[in-house]
Protein backbone atom coordinates (compact mmCIF):
# COMPACT_ATOMS: atom_id res chain seq x y z
CA UNK A 1 0.00 0.00 0.00
CA UNK A 2 1.07 3.18 -1.07
CA UNK A 3 0.88 5.86 2.58
CA UNK A 4 2.26 9.02 0.51
CA UNK A 5 -0.73 11.46 0.26
CA UNK A 6 -1.06 12.53 -3.35
CA UNK A 7 0.87 15.87 -4.01
CA UNK A 8 -0.86 19.09 -3.72
CA UNK A 9 -1.41 21.17 -6.36
CA UNK A 10 -0.79 25.14 -7.13
CA UNK A 11 -2.41 26.10 -9.88
CA UNK A 12 -1.37 29.41 -11.35
CA UNK A 13 -3.04 32.07 -13.53
CA UNK A 14 -1.11 35.34 -14.46
CA UNK A 15 -4.55 37.93 -15.22
CA UNK A 16 -4.01 41.37 -17.47
CA UNK A 17 -7.55 42.85 -17.89
CA UNK A 18 -9.68 39.46 -17.70
CA UNK A 19 -12.24 40.83 -15.94
CA UNK A 20 -15.30 39.11 -17.70
CA UNK A 21 -13.08 35.74 -17.80
CA UNK A 22 -11.84 34.70 -14.04
CA UNK A 23 -14.98 34.11 -12.98
CA UNK A 24 -15.45 31.28 -15.45
CA UNK A 25 -11.83 30.26 -15.09
CA UNK A 26 -12.40 29.76 -11.19
CA UNK A 27 -15.71 27.73 -11.71
CA UNK A 28 -14.26 25.78 -14.35
CA UNK A 29 -10.96 25.06 -12.24
CA UNK A 30 -13.33 23.91 -9.24
CA UNK A 31 -15.37 21.48 -11.19
CA UNK A 32 -11.66 20.13 -12.88
CA UNK A 33 -10.08 19.86 -9.08
CA UNK A 34 -12.81 18.88 -6.59
CA UNK A 35 -13.14 15.44 -7.80
CA UNK A 36 -9.56 14.91 -7.14
CA UNK A 37 -8.10 13.31 -4.59
CA UNK A 38 -4.87 15.97 -4.38
CA UNK A 39 -5.07 19.12 -1.96
CA UNK A 40 -5.03 22.15 -4.46
CA UNK A 41 -4.71 25.77 -4.40
CA UNK A 42 -5.53 28.12 -6.88
CA UNK A 43 -2.94 31.40 -6.98
CA UNK A 44 -4.06 34.47 -9.39
CA UNK A 45 -1.77 36.77 -9.96
CA UNK A 46 -3.31 40.33 -11.33
CA UNK A 47 -0.62 41.45 -13.44
CA UNK A 48 -1.45 45.37 -12.63
CA UNK A 49 -5.21 45.42 -14.64
CA UNK A 50 -6.75 48.73 -15.47
CA UNK A 51 -10.41 46.74 -15.44
CA UNK A 52 -12.57 45.29 -12.82
CA UNK A 53 -10.33 42.07 -12.39
CA UNK A 54 -9.01 42.77 -9.05
CA UNK A 55 -12.61 43.29 -7.63
CA UNK A 56 -13.63 39.98 -9.25
CA UNK A 57 -10.48 38.09 -7.91
CA UNK A 58 -10.73 39.55 -4.24
CA UNK A 59 -13.89 38.48 -4.49
CA UNK A 60 -12.84 34.84 -5.41
CA UNK A 61 -10.24 34.93 -2.31
CA UNK A 62 -12.93 36.05 0.39
CA UNK A 63 -15.60 33.17 -0.90
CA UNK A 64 -13.13 30.35 -1.24
CA UNK A 65 -9.90 29.91 0.71
CA UNK A 66 -8.37 27.58 -1.81
CA UNK A 67 -7.84 31.10 -4.00
CA UNK A 68 -4.40 33.17 -3.35
CA UNK A 69 -3.96 36.55 -5.12
CA UNK A 70 -1.11 38.03 -5.78
CA UNK A 71 -1.62 42.02 -6.60
CA UNK A 72 1.29 43.42 -8.57
CA UNK A 73 1.84 47.27 -8.17
CA UNK A 74 2.09 47.07 -12.18
CA UNK A 75 2.30 45.59 -15.23
CA UNK A 76 5.37 43.75 -15.35
CA UNK A 77 4.54 41.26 -18.24
CA UNK A 78 3.42 37.70 -17.88
CA UNK A 79 6.38 35.75 -17.33
CA UNK A 80 7.22 38.18 -14.32
CA UNK A 81 3.28 37.61 -12.86
CA UNK A 82 3.91 34.10 -13.73
CA UNK A 83 7.09 33.80 -11.44
CA UNK A 84 5.44 35.84 -8.50
CA UNK A 85 2.40 33.29 -9.00
CA UNK A 86 5.61 30.17 -8.40
CA UNK A 87 7.23 31.93 -5.70
CA UNK A 88 3.54 32.47 -3.90
CA UNK A 89 3.31 28.61 -4.54
CA UNK A 90 2.94 26.12 -1.70
CA UNK A 91 2.42 22.90 -3.74
CA UNK A 92 4.40 19.91 -4.60
CA UNK A 93 3.41 20.08 -8.50
CA UNK A 94 2.64 23.50 -9.71
CA UNK A 95 0.39 23.82 -12.98
CA UNK A 96 0.64 27.18 -14.85
CA UNK A 97 -2.08 28.21 -17.56
CA UNK A 98 -3.68 30.95 -18.90
CA UNK A 99 -6.59 33.34 -17.34
CA UNK A 100 -8.12 34.37 -20.61
CA UNK A 101 -10.27 30.33 -20.81
CA UNK A 102 -7.83 29.53 -24.09
CA UNK A 103 -6.39 26.89 -21.42
CA UNK A 104 -8.92 24.32 -20.54
CA UNK A 105 -9.04 23.00 -16.70
CA UNK A 106 -10.47 19.75 -17.91
CA UNK A 107 -6.61 19.02 -19.28
CA UNK A 108 -5.56 19.19 -15.74
CA UNK A 109 -5.81 15.35 -15.03
CA UNK A 110 -4.55 14.19 -18.27
CA UNK A 111 -1.04 16.56 -17.45
CA UNK A 112 -0.76 14.83 -13.77
CA UNK A 113 -1.54 11.56 -15.05
CA UNK A 114 1.94 12.15 -17.37
CA UNK A 115 4.02 13.24 -13.94
CA UNK A 116 2.39 10.54 -12.36
CA UNK A 117 4.76 8.87 -15.10
CA UNK A 118 8.01 9.77 -13.54
CA UNK A 119 8.31 12.96 -15.97
CA UNK A 120 9.27 16.48 -14.30
CA UNK A 121 7.60 18.38 -16.47
CA UNK A 122 4.81 18.22 -19.02
CA UNK A 123 4.30 20.59 -21.59
CA UNK A 124 0.95 20.79 -23.20
CA UNK A 125 0.50 21.13 -27.11
CA UNK A 126 -2.25 22.98 -28.42
CA UNK A 127 -2.40 20.35 -31.32
CA UNK A 128 -5.78 21.86 -32.62
CA UNK A 129 -5.19 25.60 -31.89
CA UNK A 130 -7.71 27.73 -31.97
CA UNK A 131 -5.66 31.48 -33.22
CA UNK A 132 -5.24 33.18 -36.38
CA UNK A 133 -2.89 31.23 -38.48
CA UNK A 134 -1.15 33.80 -40.08
CA UNK A 135 0.27 36.20 -37.08
CA UNK A 136 -0.18 33.57 -34.15
CA UNK A 137 0.07 30.17 -35.29
CA UNK A 138 3.00 29.94 -38.22
CA UNK A 139 5.05 32.76 -36.40
CA UNK A 140 4.64 29.78 -33.32
CA UNK A 141 5.48 27.23 -35.38
CA UNK A 142 8.84 28.47 -36.62
CA UNK A 143 9.47 28.92 -33.05
CA UNK A 144 8.72 25.79 -31.87
CA UNK A 145 11.42 24.67 -34.55
CA UNK A 146 14.20 27.08 -33.87
CA UNK A 147 13.62 26.48 -30.26
CA UNK A 148 13.61 22.80 -30.11
CA UNK A 149 16.84 22.34 -32.84
CA UNK A 150 18.88 25.31 -30.65
CA UNK A 151 18.50 23.83 -27.48
CA UNK A 152 18.20 20.10 -28.04
CA UNK A 153 14.54 19.58 -26.36
CA UNK A 154 12.06 18.68 -29.25
CA UNK A 155 8.39 20.13 -28.35
CA UNK A 156 5.60 20.77 -30.56
CA UNK A 157 4.57 23.78 -28.61
CA UNK A 158 6.71 25.75 -26.34
CA UNK A 159 4.35 28.76 -26.15
CA UNK A 160 1.24 26.88 -24.60
CA UNK A 161 1.30 28.09 -21.23
CA UNK A 162 -0.97 24.70 -19.69
CA UNK A 163 2.12 22.96 -18.40
CA UNK A 164 2.78 21.06 -14.94
CA UNK A 165 6.32 21.30 -12.93
CA UNK A 166 7.47 19.47 -10.03
CA UNK A 167 8.29 22.06 -7.95
CA UNK A 168 11.61 21.52 -7.22
CA UNK A 169 12.67 21.75 -10.62
CA UNK A 170 10.96 25.19 -10.96
CA UNK A 171 12.93 26.65 -7.81
CA UNK A 172 16.05 26.43 -9.98
CA UNK A 173 14.57 28.85 -12.81
CA UNK A 174 14.10 32.53 -12.93
CA UNK A 175 11.99 34.11 -15.27
CA UNK A 176 13.05 37.18 -17.10
CA UNK A 177 11.78 38.58 -20.01
CA UNK A 178 9.93 36.64 -21.98
CA UNK A 179 11.43 32.91 -20.29
CA UNK A 180 8.14 31.31 -19.07
CA UNK A 181 7.96 29.06 -22.40
CA UNK A 182 11.81 28.55 -22.19
CA UNK A 183 11.26 26.65 -18.48
CA UNK A 184 10.70 23.47 -20.12
CA UNK A 185 14.59 24.15 -21.78
CA UNK A 186 15.69 25.48 -18.55
CA UNK A 187 14.24 22.19 -16.38
CA UNK A 188 16.09 19.50 -18.90
CA UNK A 189 19.02 21.70 -18.55
CA UNK A 190 18.93 21.19 -14.94
CA UNK A 191 18.15 17.52 -15.22
CA UNK A 192 14.76 17.25 -15.55
CA UNK A 193 12.80 14.80 -17.38
CA UNK A 194 10.24 16.74 -20.07
CA UNK A 195 6.95 15.18 -22.13
CA UNK A 196 4.10 16.59 -23.62
CA UNK A 197 0.74 16.06 -23.87
CA UNK A 198 -1.61 17.34 -26.85
CA UNK A 199 -4.66 19.81 -24.74
CA UNK A 200 -7.44 21.44 -25.48
CA UNK A 201 -7.15 25.20 -26.88
CA UNK A 202 -10.81 27.70 -27.36
CA UNK A 203 -10.63 30.92 -28.90
CA UNK A 204 -10.77 33.68 -27.06
CA UNK A 205 -14.48 34.50 -25.79
CA UNK A 206 -13.34 37.48 -23.95
CA UNK A 207 -11.36 40.79 -23.88
CA UNK A 208 -8.47 40.59 -26.30
CA UNK A 209 -4.69 39.20 -26.31
CA UNK A 210 -2.28 40.95 -24.88
CA UNK A 211 0.36 40.46 -28.00
CA UNK A 212 1.09 41.47 -30.90
CA UNK A 213 3.57 40.46 -33.81
CA UNK A 214 6.32 42.58 -31.85
CA UNK A 215 6.60 39.61 -29.52
CA UNK A 216 8.26 37.34 -32.45
CA UNK A 217 11.18 39.77 -31.83
CA UNK A 218 11.26 39.22 -28.45
CA UNK A 219 11.16 35.54 -28.37
CA UNK A 220 14.17 35.59 -30.77
CA UNK A 221 16.39 37.54 -28.80
CA UNK A 222 15.51 35.29 -25.39
CA UNK A 223 15.98 32.44 -27.76
CA UNK A 224 19.93 33.17 -28.15
CA UNK A 225 20.11 34.36 -24.32
CA UNK A 226 18.61 30.81 -23.55
CA UNK A 227 21.01 28.87 -25.95
CA UNK A 228 24.38 31.00 -24.31
CA UNK A 229 22.77 30.06 -20.84
CA UNK A 230 22.37 26.41 -21.89
CA UNK A 231 25.38 26.06 -23.32
CA UNK A 232 27.83 28.70 -22.17
CA UNK A 233 26.70 30.21 -18.83
CA UNK A 234 29.46 27.95 -16.44
CA UNK A 235 32.33 28.52 -19.20
CA UNK A 236 31.85 31.60 -21.68
CA UNK A 237 35.54 31.56 -21.93
CA UNK A 238 35.08 28.74 -24.06
CA UNK A 239 32.73 30.45 -26.51
CA UNK A 240 34.65 33.53 -26.84
CA UNK A 241 38.05 31.72 -26.32
CA UNK A 242 37.03 29.68 -29.21
CA UNK A 243 36.26 32.84 -31.55
CA UNK A 244 39.61 34.73 -29.84
CA UNK A 245 42.02 31.94 -31.22
CA UNK A 246 40.42 31.52 -34.72
CA UNK A 247 41.22 35.51 -35.13
CA UNK A 248 44.04 35.39 -33.40
CA UNK A 249 45.70 32.54 -35.22
CA UNK A 250 44.35 33.91 -38.56
CA UNK A 251 45.70 37.23 -37.18
CA UNK A 252 49.31 35.92 -36.43
CA UNK A 253 49.58 34.29 -39.84
CA UNK A 254 48.43 37.25 -41.78
CA UNK A 255 51.33 39.42 -39.81
CA UNK A 256 54.00 36.81 -39.90
CA UNK A 257 53.05 36.74 -43.79
CA UNK A 258 53.84 40.40 -44.30
CA UNK A 259 57.01 40.28 -41.96
CA UNK A 260 58.70 37.50 -44.01
CA UNK A 261 57.69 39.70 -47.02
CA UNK A 262 58.91 42.64 -45.21
CA UNK A 263 61.99 41.42 -43.74
CA UNK A 264 63.26 38.77 -46.10
CA UNK A 265 62.03 40.08 -49.38
CA UNK A 266 62.59 43.53 -48.34
CA UNK A 267 59.22 44.95 -49.83
CA UNK A 268 57.30 47.62 -48.56
CA UNK A 269 54.13 46.35 -46.74
CA UNK A 270 52.65 49.94 -45.33
CA UNK A 271 50.45 50.00 -48.32
CA UNK A 272 49.10 46.62 -47.99
CA UNK A 273 45.31 46.41 -46.93
CA UNK A 274 46.75 42.90 -45.64
CA UNK A 275 48.49 44.45 -42.78
CA UNK A 276 45.10 46.27 -41.48
CA UNK A 277 43.47 42.89 -41.59
CA UNK A 278 46.08 41.34 -39.43
CA UNK A 279 46.18 44.48 -37.10
CA UNK A 280 42.44 44.06 -36.94
CA UNK A 281 42.59 40.19 -36.19
CA UNK A 282 45.30 40.08 -33.62
CA UNK A 283 42.96 43.40 -31.77
CA UNK A 284 39.57 40.86 -31.82
CA UNK A 285 41.35 38.39 -30.48
CA UNK A 286 42.56 40.37 -27.69
CA UNK A 287 38.98 41.73 -27.17
CA UNK A 288 37.33 38.13 -27.28
CA UNK A 289 39.75 36.88 -25.07
CA UNK A 290 39.72 39.44 -22.29
CA UNK A 291 35.82 39.45 -23.15
CA UNK A 292 35.48 35.68 -22.49
CA UNK A 293 37.43 36.26 -18.91
CA UNK A 294 34.89 39.17 -17.70
CA UNK A 295 32.09 36.81 -18.31
CA UNK A 296 34.06 34.11 -16.89
CA UNK A 297 34.23 36.63 -13.96
CA UNK A 298 30.36 37.50 -14.00
CA UNK A 299 29.95 33.87 -14.18
CA UNK A 300 31.68 33.26 -10.92
CA UNK A 301 29.50 35.82 -9.29
CA UNK A 302 26.77 34.25 -10.42
CA UNK A 303 27.44 30.47 -9.25
CA UNK A 304 28.92 31.51 -6.19
CA UNK A 305 27.51 35.16 -4.45
CA UNK A 306 23.83 33.23 -5.36
CA UNK A 307 24.77 29.99 -3.90
CA UNK A 308 24.05 28.40 -7.31
CA UNK A 309 25.37 25.35 -7.93
CA UNK A 310 26.52 24.15 -11.28
CA UNK A 311 24.90 20.72 -11.17
CA UNK A 312 21.83 19.87 -9.71
CA UNK A 313 21.35 17.25 -7.13
CA UNK A 314 17.91 14.61 -7.67
CA UNK A 315 18.35 13.24 -4.13
CA UNK A 316 20.80 12.52 -1.42
CA UNK A 317 20.41 8.70 -0.58
CA UNK A 318 22.25 8.17 3.26
CA UNK A 319 22.81 10.18 6.60
CA UNK A 320 18.84 9.53 7.36
CA UNK A 321 18.43 12.18 5.09
CA UNK A 322 16.33 10.44 2.16
CA UNK A 323 14.43 12.54 0.05
CA UNK A 324 14.24 15.35 -2.63
N1 LIG B 1 -0.96 38.44 -19.19
C1 LIG B 1 -0.41 39.02 -18.07
N2 LIG B 1 0.33 40.18 -18.22
C2 LIG B 1 0.56 40.73 -19.44
C3 LIG B 1 0.03 40.09 -20.59
C4 LIG B 1 -0.72 38.94 -20.43
O1 LIG B 1 -0.60 38.54 -16.96
O2 LIG B 1 1.22 41.75 -19.49
C5 LIG B 1 -1.77 37.21 -19.03
C6 LIG B 1 -3.16 37.27 -19.67
O3 LIG B 1 -4.10 37.81 -18.78
C7 LIG B 1 -3.42 35.80 -19.95
C8 LIG B 1 -2.04 35.26 -20.29
O4 LIG B 1 -1.12 36.17 -19.71
O5 LIG B 1 -3.90 35.13 -18.81
C9 LIG B 1 -1.82 35.12 -21.79
O6 LIG B 1 -2.05 36.34 -22.46
P1 LIG B 1 -2.80 36.42 -23.84
O7 LIG B 1 -4.03 35.58 -23.81
O8 LIG B 1 -2.98 37.85 -24.18
O9 LIG B 1 -1.74 35.79 -24.83
P2 LIG B 1 -2.08 34.86 -26.10
O10 LIG B 1 -2.97 33.75 -25.65
O11 LIG B 1 -2.75 35.77 -27.08
O12 LIG B 1 -0.74 34.37 -26.54
MG1 LIG C 1 -4.70 33.89 -24.73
Amino acid sequence: MDATPPPKLSIVAPVYNEEESVGLLYRKLVEALDPLPNDYEIILVNDGSRDGTAAVLDALASADEHVVVGHLRRNFGQSAAMQAGFDLATGDVVIAMDADLQNDPADIPLLLAKLDEGFDVVSGWRKDRKDKWLTRVLPSNVANWLISTMTGVRLHDYGCSLKAYRREVLADVTLYGELHRFIPALAYWAGGTVAEVPVTHHSRQFGQSKYGLSRIFRVVLDLIAVKFLLSYSTKPIRIFGQWGCLAGALGSAVLAYLAYVKLILGADIGHRPLLLLGILLVFMAGQFITLGLVAELQARIYYEARGRPVYALRRVVGRGADGP
